[in-house]
């Protein structure tokens, strides 16, 4: 049987010759131009995403293919986080208070257009694997950061015997608390993900995984089987997913990807808009579009499907929530609230005289909790309009 390493090497599409022999010359017409693109960022289809490409401009050829708006930049930014302003180190950026990133791997098993990483990314000089040691005396030295977040390029394109020494040398550090590991390898290459890579990982848990699926036709039965194979070792598992224009912009395509994620046992974590990266912004939809997904999903399907929808901010602002309104006003006295149907509710503040030694609430509403339900609800509920016939 062909190891992973193998069916990555011999197996993937790295060249728009190659491209153009499988999918046919006539959608590459601007092949010059295309070169350009391509030699402005990382160019690999692992088989997987091959396999998984019906025809051109479809969801998965738009994420990996390379296109010529990829060198139109209007309003993007090279490093778009800000995140190399953040570095103290080489290999890790420190923004927020308990955490920090560590870039462990310059490589990924398939190079994604709309990537935030794409100025580093597929580049082993600028993701350096010979200078960890300061990144991990960095860590050593700052007892505040308790969670590490692992990622590159890929962390698990990392062999085991590397990846070991990587998560054991994190785990000799007391005060990190929490590993996590973020990888594409479960869609991009669900190959990697042997008995053996599951048994590393085990030893130095907790460890976490954040997965990253863009659309549903990417939860192949191998890439469900991988990611039960890490489910089974005790990992627990997340999904980012980006919104990306003309993959992923549909309330329907986002609601069955959640759904397909919880069926793979895995948590939708975060739904990123796409961030203002050069060279991707292509991939932009507008924040109304992001909220009217949200909307389609809270209420109408289980929560644990519905993950945050977040802008990472431009400029290292972090990553900064959005919901859609369902708070229509709010005094000291109440809140005026819509639910997901559209429905108008009032909830009262809690007042500063109810409680012991004021007197008390209503001993009624005490000992009958659903009469005071039942009581609130048809105070809150706004009339509804008769049917006239
Ligand atoms: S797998 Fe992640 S790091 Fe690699 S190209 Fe895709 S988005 Fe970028």
């Amino acid at each position: 049987m062909e190891t992973w390493q193998e069916v990555l090497r011999k197996n993937s599409i790295a060249s728009l010759e190659a491209l153009a022999i499988k999918f046919g010359p006539e959608n590459f017409p601007e092949l010059d131009r295309l070169r350009l693109a391509a030699e402005n960022f990382e160019f690999r289809i692992s088989p997987a995403m091959v396999d998984l490409i019906k025809e051109p401009n479809d969801p998965i050829w738009r994420q990996y293919v390379p296109a010529v708006d990829e060198l139109e930049v209007v309003d993007g930014i090279v490093d778009s986080l800000n995140e190399d302003e953040d570095s103290p180190v080489p290999n890790i950026t420190h923004r927020y208070p308990d955490r920090a990133l560590f870039l462990v791997s310059p490589v990924c098993a398939s190079y994604c257009r709309f990537c935030t990483r794409r100025r580093k990314v597929g580049d082993p000089e600028k993701i350096p694997m010979s200078q960890f040691e300061s990144a991990f005396q960095y860590l050593e030295e700052h007892t505040e950061i308790r969670d590490v977040i692992m990622s590159g390029g890929d962390p698990l394109l990392l062999n085991d015997r590397r990846l070991d020494m990587i998560l054991a040398r994190l785990r000799s550090i007391k005060h990190i608390e929490i590993i996590r590991i973020g990888s594409r390898v479960p869609c991009h290459l669900p190959e990697r993900i042997t008995p053996e890579l599951c048994e590393t990982i085990k030893r130095h848990h907790p460890v976490w995984i954040n997965t990253h699926f863009n659309h549903p036709d990417e939860l192949t039965p191998a890439a469900v089987k991988a990611l039960g194979m890490l489910a089974d070792a005790g990992i627990p598992l997340g999904c980012q997913t980006v919104l990306l224009k003309g993959v992923n912009d549909s309330p329907e395509v986002m609601k069955s990807l959640m759904h397909r994620l919880m069926l793979a046992r895995v948590r939708p974590y975060y739904i990123y808009m796409a961030d203002q990266v050069a060279g991707a912004e292509h991939f932009r939809t507008t924040v109304q579009t992001g909220l009217e997904i949200m909307h389609a999903l809270r209420g109408w399907t289980s929560g644990l499907a519905n993950p945050y929808f977040v802008i990472d901010a431009p400029g290292g602002g972090g990553k900064i929530p959005l919901l859609p309104e369902y708070v229509e006003s709010m005094t000291d006295e109440e809140v005026v609230l819509r639910n997901f149907r559209g429905e108008r509710f009032v909830y009262r503040q809690a007042r500063e005289e109810v409680g012991v030694g004021a007197g008390g609430p209503d001993p009624e509403y005490l000992f009958q909790p659903t009469l005071q339900l039942k009581k609130a609800r048809k105070k809150a509920v706004a009339p509804r309009k008769r049917k006239t016939a």
